[in-house]
């Protein structure tokens, strides 16, 4: 044992899921809703990373911790519907893998948020283009191109911060409804696989000038992911311009994206990228896989590399 260990000083703290011993700051405690006063568990750094997170409470547990994805604490406590409050006693609904849950009742009576698809509930808020957001999303959502324009100075400060990704030619950030979004990306072909219906964002270039386009009222969260993923193929377009598979493109702006989520600590939202099972999905698991093996610095070079179709086939 060397001299230096901090265990000297206080008493060495162990995670309470995989029993390692932690340093000082490389855990978290996650409070426990029965005991607010408890000591509640410690939890290491790599485990709030890989462990699954019950659904409900968005505690990281082993697996043999869970039933149906729920910790027995939140089903002792019973599950109660995130919108009415009421306690839930027969069918219920997880949106998105970890949002929720909802009762059906709310379900039947209410029109889907156009974000979270949660039920929009009674002060659900319809916007000039007739969307309905719910008011957990229309909350934080930003129509002000000033603010989306702070947002976005905030997502290149944190790439080149934690992945050492930088542009040389920035692009303009542009807010657009609905309807324009949708034309653009019918027009462009950047985001192939996706419905044009649904996509949020889109890169372009037009002649010397490069643009981000994002559709106005996204949530600060959303709004945030969405321009770092399009930050990626803007990034992409210089440093990997040949790159011309789908499912690595969109895997690699997906794992910029998840990687700023995680920055921020918003893992409820990373868990969800996780959970798609689309070319999203499954190229962000791929490039978490090369990340693994080669660590960020490896991602990034073997991008530039074109060699990463070989590596995530391997
Ligand atoms: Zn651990
Ligand atoms: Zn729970
Ligand atoms: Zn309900
Ligand atoms: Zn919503
Ligand atoms: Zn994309």
């Amino acid at each position: 044992m060397g001299h230096d260990s901090v265990s000297e000083i206080s008493p060495m703290k162990h995670c309470n899921l995989c029993g390692r011993a932690v340093a000082a700051n490389a855990y978290r405690v996650f409070q426990r809703k029965h005991k607010p006063d408890g000591k509640g568990l410690t939890i290491c750094a790599e485990c709030q990373q890989n462990k699954p997170r019950c659904l409900v409470c968005q505690t990281p547990m082993t697996a043999q911790h869970l039933r149906a994805g729920i910790c027995r604490e939140c089903l002792r406590e019973g599950l109660k519907c995130k919108l009415c409050g009421k306690k839930i006693a027969g069918d219920f609904l997880l949106l998105n893998g970890n949002d929720g849950p909802y009762c059906a009742h709310c379900f039947q009576k209410f029109a889907p948020c156009d974000i979270c698809s949660a039920p929009a509930g009674d002060d659900g808020v319809t916007l000039a283009d007739g969307r309905v957001l719910c008011a957990r999303c229309h909350q934080t959502a930003i129509a002000d191109p000033r603010e989306a324009n702070e947002l976005f100075a905030q997502v290149i400060a944190t790439l080149d911060h934690s992945l050492g990704m930088r542009l040389n030619l920035q692009p303009q950030l542009m807010l657009v409804d609905h309807a324009r979004l949708v034309e653009l990306a019918r027009t462009t072909t950047s985001e192939n696989g996706h419905d044009a219906e649904r996509v949020l964002g889109l890169f372009a270039r037009q002649g010397r000038k490069r643009f981000i386009y994002l559709q106005e009222h996204l949530p600060r969260i959303l709004l945030i992911q969405v321009v770092a993923h399009e930050f990626a193929h803007a990034w992409q377009g210089e440093q990997a311009p040949l790159l011309t598979d789908n499912l690595v493109r969109e895997g690699f702006a997906e794992w910029v994206a998840y990687k700023m989520l995680q920055e921020l600590g918003a893992q409820k939202k990373a868990a969800q990228m996780l959970q798609r099972q689309d070319v999203y999905g499954q190229g962000l698991r791929d490039m978490l896989q090369v990340e693994r093996q080669r660590s960020i610095m490896g991602v990034l070079q073997s991008l530039r590399a074109k060699q990463i179709g070989a590596i995530v086939q391997s």
